[in-house]
C-alpha cells in the first residue's frame, strides 16, 4: 500500500533531473530533427517527450485534497491537460498545486502535490498523510 508524504528538497532535485532529460529531448528535436525532418516530426517528438516526462512524474506523485485532506493519484492524461501552480506556505516555503476534483469527496479544490512512496520508505521520514 502506497503512502503519501510531503515533498522535500531532494524531491525537487528528482523533478529537475526528469526535467533535464525532457529538455534534452526538446533540444535534440529542435537542433537535429527540425532541420532534418521538418516541423511535424519535431512537434510530435516534443509532445512525446512531454508525455513521457509527465508519465514519470505522475507515477511518483499524488495530490492531497484541500477540502477533505485525502490523498489521491491523477492519471497521466489528467496531469497532461491541467496546469500546475505554485502556492506559498504560511512559513514562507513554496508548494505546488493543481485545481483538481477530489475522487473522495467530489469537490474541487487546490490539491497539493505530494510524493508517493512505498510503505517501507514512508516509515521514519516525512509527515504521514491519510
Ligand atoms: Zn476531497
Amino acid at each position: 500500500m502506497a503512502r503519501y508524504v510531503d515533498r522535500n528538497k531532494y524531491d525537487w532535485f528528482g523533478t529537475i533531473w526528469k526535467l533535464a532529460v525532457f529538455l534534452g529531448v526538446i533540444l535534440l528535436a529542435i537542433l537535429v530533427v527540425y532541420p532534418w525532418k521538418g516541423f511535424w516530426p519535431t512537434f510530435i517528438m516534443i509532445l512525446a517527450g512531454l508525455w513521457m516526462y509527465i508519465g514519470l512524474v505522475s507515477r511518483s506523485t499524488g495530490y492531497v485534497c484541500g477540502k477533505c485532506g485525502k490523498a489521491f493519484q491523477v492519471p497521466t492524461t489528467v496531469n497532461f491537460f491541467t496546469s500546475s501552480a505554485i502556492g506559498k506556505n504560511p512559513d514562507g516555503t513554496y508548494y505546488s498545486y493543481k485545481n483538481l476534483t477530489c475522487p473522495h469527496c467530489g469537490r474541487q479544490s487546490k490539491a497539493r502535490l505530494v510524493k508517493r512512496v512505498g510503505a517501507r520508505e514512508a516509515r521514519g521520514s516525512g509527515r504521514m498523510l491519510r
